[in-house]
């Protein structure tokens, strides 16, 4: 993917801040973070959502994902939790078409809001969903 902003930064061509890496995984910090440390975990392989992510790479990029996520509540002053947060497709927020997962400190009173309006769902409705759903797992 010669156009792709990460494969670009695994390249070697676009700067990052880099936190870690390892063969087949890269984790640097957002460029426009949502909290003080905000941390991008990607394959370091052109992969565009999480459904095209092998899972030998998926393996190496959760491990990452819980090395830095460790580290950031060591490392930063104040920060009490975090958020993993990954998008796949443009209708789901997912700007960069290469798979990444987003680390993201949290601090008491820091006023983001990954909350949502709570909706109802009839008994009858969700096992309509999970006979849909269960189908097709493989
Ligand atoms: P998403 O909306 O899940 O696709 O997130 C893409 C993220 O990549 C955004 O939070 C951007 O701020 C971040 N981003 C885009 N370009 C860069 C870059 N060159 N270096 C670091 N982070 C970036
Ligand atoms: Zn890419």
């Amino acid at each position: 993917m010669d156009e792709c902003i990460f494969c670009k930064i695994v390249k070697g061509e676009i700067p990052c801040t880099k936190l870690y890496e390892n063969e087949q995984v890269l984790s640097f910090l957002d460029i426009m973070p949502a909290s003080k440390g905000h941390a991008l975990v990607i394959p370091k392989n052109h992969y565009a959502t999480l459904l095209d992510l092998p899972h030998k790479e998926l393996k190496s990029v959760t491990k990452a994902i819980q090395k830095v996520a460790a580290a950031t509540m060591v490392a930063l002053p104040g920060v009490q939790g975090f958020n993993i947060l990954q998008s796949n497709h443009k209708v789901a927020g997912q700007v960069v078409p290469h798979v990444h997962f987003h680390v993201i400190p949290r601090h008491e009173n820091d006023k983001l809001n990954f909350a949502w309006e709570q909706g109802k769902a009839e008994i009858e409705e969700l096992k309509k969903y999970a006979e849909l759903v269960k189908g097709k797992i493989k």
